[in-house]
Order: structure tokens, then C-alpha cells, then sequence
């Protein structure tokens, strides 16, 4: 959860559904074929199954995921599945009622963790567990977390701890490594494999002695950012090329003033051609590494924040 204190988008600035299809219908056209719905909260958003129903009508769009943090899951489990989403990944931080109001700033673990019951019988292509890993903070947990995943059926990829705008406590010391987390894991299960196929996919996956995989996303320590193949489209249609971006590219300008799905998409191969994007390998070259982004300029510009860029 961002600090208590934080810049709202205004709301006319906010993307409807078909403006959303719209700009989704000029991406694909460039082959893209993967889409995530994230936030912030997109449960949060009023009537999202008809987003979802509304993209994966698309045959181009071959792929459709969301992440939520699950407070809101149990009721719209079902409809998100039945309105045609494929895969869905829920944050779950702790399983520790005391930690999750620390860290996410109410207390509703008990209704994440019925949002993922619910996600798990509703029977999607795949669920997984995203669990931000923080030394001194969750970092004890991580075989409780394993645990819990496996007996719902889902795959849990921890995260490496990132200095994202946002993360304004973020440090170094705080951040749990790979190595550190493999290290962990294999004291507990035994020897540990590395699984192939990685392609552009963040996590690096692996497969415990007993069958069980699992994934880790080293961002901070073994960027990525030579396969990174994904950009961000944020709630008022700012295009994003990098998570760590300081600008984007507006989307919603050109396609309220009337752009045609042609002229749009050409304006995307243009930009993306010209991408050289490859900001977590760009913090871990500089030397003094500190907090991003500090509070005062979040406070100014919402979209610096994670939460509108999907983190
Ligand atoms: S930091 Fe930017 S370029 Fe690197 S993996 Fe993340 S989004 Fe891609």
C-alpha cells in the first residue's frame, strides 16, 4: 500500500472499457498477444468482467491475465472466470494477520485468503501467489508461504524487493536475494532445480525434490531487462515503456481527439522501435542506491507512483 497521502488521477481522465479495447485492438495489431489487468486494485473497478468479456472476445489477444491483491476476490472469482479470463495472480505477502496490517494497511488477510479459495475452485488456466520478499519484514515466512501455495493448487513466485517509485522505505539491506532465497529453500526441501524455457517470462522457475515448482523474480540483483518484452498502459492511458520510466508516451489525447486505430498503432511501432528502456539494470550500475523517488515528487505526479503502473 503507498504512503497514506498520495495524488489521485482525475476521474475524466480515466479510460472507459472501450477506449481501453480500443488502444488494446491498436497494440495487437503490432503483435502483442498478452494482456494483464493490474492496478492499484482492478477489482476496484466497477463492472470489470465486462472489460474482461470485452478483451477476450479478441482472438488476438491470446493470452489475458489480471493481478489483484484478492481482498475483493471471493465474490468476483467466478464472473471473472466466467467472463473468459484466463490466468489470474493474487499478492499475499504474509500469512501473518499482524504483517498484512502492517504492510498493507488493513485488516483483511481472512478475505485474500477466501479470495483465493474462491480463485482456486473457480478454475482458471492457472493461479499464482506473488509474495514481495523483505528481510527483517516477511523474510521468515518463506516456507509457510510455499506451503500455503501448494495446498491451494498455485504456483508462488517470490519477488526480489524493488526500489519502484513508491518504495519509499525501500534499502538494499532489505532486499532478500536469489541466491539468498535458494539458499533458504534448499536448507528446508533439498536440493533445488533450475527449470529451462524462461523465454521473455520474468521468474525464473524451479522444481523442488518432490515435484513442487515454484518461481523467483530477481529484478533488483539479475535484472532482466535484455528479454524484457512488456510495457504498461496506466488507468488514464499513459504508455509506459519501462517500470522505472519517469514519462510516457499519452494515449488518450490522440484517441479522443479521433485517431484511428491505424494511426494509433503506427504511433506505437514508432516509439517501441525506438525503445532502449532498461531501467533495473541501469539502478544496479548506480553506485549509491537509494530510494527512487522521494515522497514530495510522488505526491506531485500520481504516475510515478507504482500503483498506477501496475505494481
Ligand atoms: S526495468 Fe524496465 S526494461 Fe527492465 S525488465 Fe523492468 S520493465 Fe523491462
Amino acid at each position: 500500500m503507498p504512503e497514506p497521502d498520495y495524488a489521485w488521477l482525475p476521474r475524466e481522465s480515466i479510460l472507459d472499457f472501450e477506449e481501453i479495447a480500443t488502444l488494446v485492438d491498436a497494440f495487437t495489431a503490432q503483435g502483442v498477444d498478452r494482456v494483464r489487468i493490474t492496478g492499484g486494485e482492478p477489482l476496484l473497478r466497477r463492472d470489470l468482467p465486462r472489460l474482461i468479456e470485452l478483451l477476450a472476445a479478441r482472438p488476438s489477444v491470446r493470452d489475458l491475465a489480471l493481478t489483484t491483491n484478492g481482498v475483493l476476490l471471493a465474490a468476483q472469482a467466478a464472473a471473472l472466470r466466467d467472463a473468459g479470463l484466463h490466468r489470474i495472480t493474487v499478492s499475499l505477502d504474509t500469512l501473518r494477520r499482524d504483517r498484512f496490517q502492517a504492510l498493507a494497511r488493513f485488516d483483511e488477510l481472512p478475505a485474500v485468503l477466501a479470495g483465493i479459495d474462491a480463485a482456486a475452485r473457480a478454475g482458471f488456466d492457472s493461479l499464482k501467489i506473488d509474495t514481495v520478499v523483505i528481510r527483517g519484514r516477511n523474510d521468515d515466512e518463506l516456507v509457510d508461504l510455499l506451503e500455503f501455495a501448494r495446498s491451494v493448487h498455485a504456483e508462488i513466485r517470490f519477488i526480489e524487493y524493488m526500489d519502484v517509485g513508491g518504495a519509499t522505505h525501500w534499502t538494499m539491506d532489505a532486499v532478500l536475494s536469489q541466491r539468498e532465497i535458494l539458499e533458504r529453500l534448499g536448507a528446508a526441501y533439498g536440493a533445488i532445480e533450475p527449470l529451462p524455457g524462461r523465454d521473455s517470462a520474468p521468474a525464473e522457475r524451479f522444481r523442488l525434490p518432490d515435484g513442487t515448482t515454484f518461481g523467483i523474480i530477481a529484478s533488483t540483483t539479475q535484472p532482466f531487462c535484455a528479454a524484457c518484452d512488456r510495457s504498461r498502459l496506466t488507468a488514464d492511458g499513459l504508455w509506459l515503456l519501462c517500470l522505472y520510466a519517469r514519462g510516457g508516451l499519452d494515449l488518450r489525447h490522440p484517441l479522443r481527439e479521433g485517431a484511428t486505430a491505424d494511426e494509433l498503432s503506427h504511433l506505437i511501432r514508432t516509439v517501441w522501435s525506438m525503445r532502449a528502456d532498461r531501467g533495473a539494470e541501469e539502478r544496479l550500475e548506480s553506485p549509491a542506491r537509494e530510494v527512487l523517488i522521494p515522497i514530495a515528487a510522488l505526491r506531485r505526479d500520481a504516475h510515478l507512483e507504482m500503483h498506477t503502473r501496475g505494481g
